[in-house]
């Protein structure tokens, strides 16, 4: 459920007509709605509360606006961030450095150095080569560094091929057959306080069905690496619930999750820490954009929109499906073909689709976009940056600016040899 709803034919953000928006700001526009942001985060909140002990961390990538994670703040979330630039976005909304854990399988040395100094929460530890040169690296600074090992269980998260983490041939995580002997050796280093384990097998899961095997499997491992007489405190499982993208569809409930991960986990004994992004984003923002032209096509028309692939790749990276809905309802349909303006053929939105009659100068949304939305926008084709508007009730705010093509091109010089 969300918050953008039609009122009197006209599509609204919370009590924000979107057309307000378009005049105000300008299309392409992302808006997100702080009512469902907040609604998604309570709800996966108080479904874990069945959990004896479970910690929430937002995993940044999937909306990293410095508005949307102060909310998520507000909300009792820490971060996973994938980044120093991530980790500064979470501590810039005010995130305890305590509430972050920072994952990925190409942390830099100085972004260790960085997350160091920080004192954030927890390293999620990618490879020995990395549990190794953090340990120099905080011991050479009289510091102990949290660690978790991620785990990569070889279980296949039966979603999109690009967003799969967790099969054997994914380059996350260590393998789970080699894992206790790598916890074991890193436990014994100075600098490094080895508590747990962390997964996670993929994103825009649709069933819980290959969250349960992995958790199951981490369960074992946790038993094999304390039967090796190490602690593990923490169990990090991960996001990846998925969420519909087209009406109708039906995703994983975040409480039959719950129940599924306290029947999973009931006699592990931890602390048990979460890193969900789509699931609480997603379905918090649409992006708006106008009609520039209806082009005739040999089959379907073309309706050409003024958003494209630079400000949302979904589509174009994984042929994902955004329901796309006009801003001022109608009776009239047609199919069309949506597209950008941008010079590729990828920057195809939708092909034969069915959808309220559009015309040039006409506002319409593709829904679903608050997670990996934005965050993936660029400039190719020297488009603006896409800005970003979160209303709450009545008001709305510009959240992020559109960053003008005149602006990055100020980024740029000709060297005095040429
Ligand atoms: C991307 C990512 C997440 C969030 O995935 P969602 O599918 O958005 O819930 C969580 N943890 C890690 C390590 C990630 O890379």
């Amino acid at each position: 459920m969300d918050h953008f709803t039609y009122r009197d034919g006209l599509l609204h953000a919370e009590d924000v007509p979107l057309t307000q928006i378009a005049q105000e700001v300008g299309t392409p526009v992302y808006v997100y709605s702080h009512a469902t942001l907040s609604r998604h985060a309570n709800i996966f909140r108080d479904a874990l509360s069945i959990l004896p002990d479970a910690r929430c961390a937002f995993a940044v990538k999937a909306n990293p606006n410095l508005a949307i994670l102060r909310v998520l703040q507000a909300h009792g979330f820490g971060a996973d961030v994938v980044s120093a630039g991530e980790m500064q976005r979470a501590l810039a909304a005010g995130m305890a450095a305590q509430d972050i854990v920072f994952s990925g399988v190409g942390k830099t040395h100085a972004e260790l150095l960085a997350a160091l100094d920080a004192g954030i929460g927890q390293f999620n530890i990618e490879s020995e080569e990395e549990g190794l040169e953090l340990a120099r690296l905080a011991a050479a600074r009289g510091r102990i560094a949290q660690a978790a090992l991620r785990i990569n269980p070889d279980v296949s998260a039966g979603t999109h091929d690009k967003i799969s983490t967790g099969k054997a041939e994914n380059k996350f995580g260590v393998p789970y057959d080699a894992a206790a002997e790598i916890y074991a050796r890193l436990a014994l280093l100075p600098g490094l306080h080895m508590r747990g384990l962390a997964v996670h097998i993929g994103s825009q899961l649709a069933s819980l069905a290959p969250l349960e095997a992995a958790f199951v499997r981490m369960g074992g491992l946790m038993a094999a690496i304390r039967a090796l007489g190490c602690s593990v405190t923490h169990m990090d499982l991960g996001g990846g619930i998925g969420v519909p993208y087209r009406y109708g569809e039906s995703f994983p409930d975040p409480v039959d999750y719950a129940q599924m991960i306290l029947r999973v986990t009931r006699d592990w004994g931890v602390t048990l820490m979460f890193e969900p992004g789509r699931v609480i984003a997603g379905n918090a923002g649409v992006l708006l954009t106008r009609v520039i032209r209806v082009k005739q096509g040999v089959v379907h028309p073309f309706v050409v929109v003024d958003a494209a692939m630079n400000d949302l790749a979904r589509p174009a990276l994984y042929d994902a499906w955004h329901d796309f809905v006009p801003v001022r309802a109608g009776p009239a349909r047609m199919t069309a073909n949506i597209v950008g303006p941008v010079c590729e053929s990828s920057d195809t939105f939708a092909m034969a689709r069915d959808i309220t009659a559009l015309e040039a100068g006409d506002l319409a949304v593709f829904r679903t976009a608050g997670a990996y939305g934005a965050t993936m926008a660029n400039t190719y084709n020297s488009r603006a940056l896409v800005p970003e508007v979160l209303v709450h009730e009545d008001r709305f705010a510009v959240v992020a600016d559109r960053i003008e093509p005149a602006t990055i091109l100020a980024a740029e010089r000709v060297p005095d040899w040429l």
